[in-house]
């Protein structure tokens, strides 16, 4: 089911017009390297196309049969039912889970079946169409101590014309048209995030900020580099050759549309939010308080799609490519601290400094966030 997705996200970094030949994106992306020798060999074996990246480092399409083959795809993504988002967003995040409970020590043991057991479920609208496209993640702690992980997803099979349409508007321009194929993107990279939600809930970690601007850093900065670690360990079989790198090249070219657009104000607060990891100021005296743009916390739905754009940037920015590294930004987040035992996270020691200073670890250069920056500006 997901073979034909592959190397249709690398491929629609633009859409494909119809043509024998087309050039579909100029990429310098180290993703499309990994993501092309699947990508190839399914658009030869399933079409009859070549799949090649030229020397001026775009991807063209030859064969007579791309035309057919862009409406069967087109057909595949359009037809309700042909995707379960569902089972696919429940196959992610239990590799996720697993790999968490396997390598992370700073998760109580007793904590860990819940985790594993998470329940994922489809958003049942309530009237406001705009957050309905959204993912959330719900913690409920139960009677007998045990909780209770919810991941409610957007199921764009039952969904209204209204949600396809709002979840298109987030899509640049040029990008626009293909909304199903940019929701199942969505449902393969947005799991971790919601994920990394449940292990904050596991270990009590509270973020008090009235936009949870701690929190949803920490649930989006590292939560590429666990999908990435996740599928290089194997632990989810919907995760095919290639899949995962070909998201990656779908939604940083997203990502870089949407920086360009970005107001100056825009762009030093999300560079502030990152910088900061996201902390508040409350804890640390002399760091300049993380806030929206211009200063003023925003509270509308035009401030969650912004924030949504932010945290996909963020996600990107921050992927970091071996174990080792990885490792560090879960410690980083999770452990160091005083952060394993919970509690309030504005009022715990500034992760890095925690980590240059207390501890005397060495930070790798690759996991410093100002080292990140800018990293997807064009
Ligand atoms: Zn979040």
């Amino acid at each position: 089911m997901v073979q034909p997705c592959n190397w249709h996200c690398c491929a629609t970094g633009q859409a494909p017009s119809r043509g024998t030949s087309v050039a579909l994106q100029r990429l310098s992306s180290p993703w499309i390297d990994k993501a092309l020798p699947a990508i190839t060999a399914h658009a030869k074996e399933a079409f009859d196309v070549d799949v090649k990246r030229t020397p001026d480092d775009a991807i063209s399409l030859r064969g007579s049969n791309v035309p057919a083959m862009i409406d069967t795809l087109n057909e595949f993504f359009t037809t309700p039912g042909n995707i379960d988002y569902g089972e696919m967003i429940s196959a992610v995040g239990r590799g996720i889970v697993s790999l968490i409970c396997e390598r992370c020590d700073f998760i109580k043991d007793e904590k860990k079946p819940a985790l594993i057991n998470f329940q994922a479920t489809p958003v049942v609208p309530f009237g406001i169409p705009e957050y309905e496209i959204s993912f959330a993640a719900q913690n409920s702690d139960q009677k007998d101590g045990s909780t209770e992980h919810v991941l409610i997803y957007p199921d764009l099979n039952t969904l209204s014309e209204e949600h396809i349409t709002l979840l298109e508007g987030e899509v640049p321009e040029h990008l626009k048209g293909r909304p199903y194929l940019h929701h199942l993107v969505r449902c393969i990279i947005v799991v971790s995030h919601e994920v990394l939600h449940f292990v904050q809930h596991c270990i009590a970690l509270r973020d008090a900020s009235p936009l949870s601007w701690s929190a949803e850093h920490d649930a989006s900065w590292p939560s590429l580099s666990l999908l990435c670690a996740a599928d290089r360990a194997g632990q989810s079989s919907c995760l095919t050759p290639g899949l995962v790198e070909a998201c990656l090249v779908y939604l940083s070219g997203i990502c870089r549309s949407r920086i360009q657009e970005w107001t100056p104000e825009v762009t030093v607060a999300y560079e502030s939010w990152q910088l900061h990891m996201g902390l508040t100021a409350q804890g640390d005296g002399d760091l300049p308080a993380t806030h929206g743009p211009g200063g003023i916390d925003p509270e509308d739905a035009a401030f969650n799609e912004t924030f949504r754009a932010w945290k996909e940037s963020l996600a990107i920015e921050g992927i970091v490519e071996s174990d080792a590294e990885l490792e560090v930004q879960l410690n980083l987040l999770f452990n160091w601290g005083g952060r394993r035992e919970g509690g309030e996270v504005n009022a715990l020691p500034h992760p890095l400094r925690f980590a240059d200073e207390a501890e005397g670890f060495d930070v790798p250069e690759s996991v410093r966030p100002c080292n990140q920056a800018r990293a997807l500006v064009p």
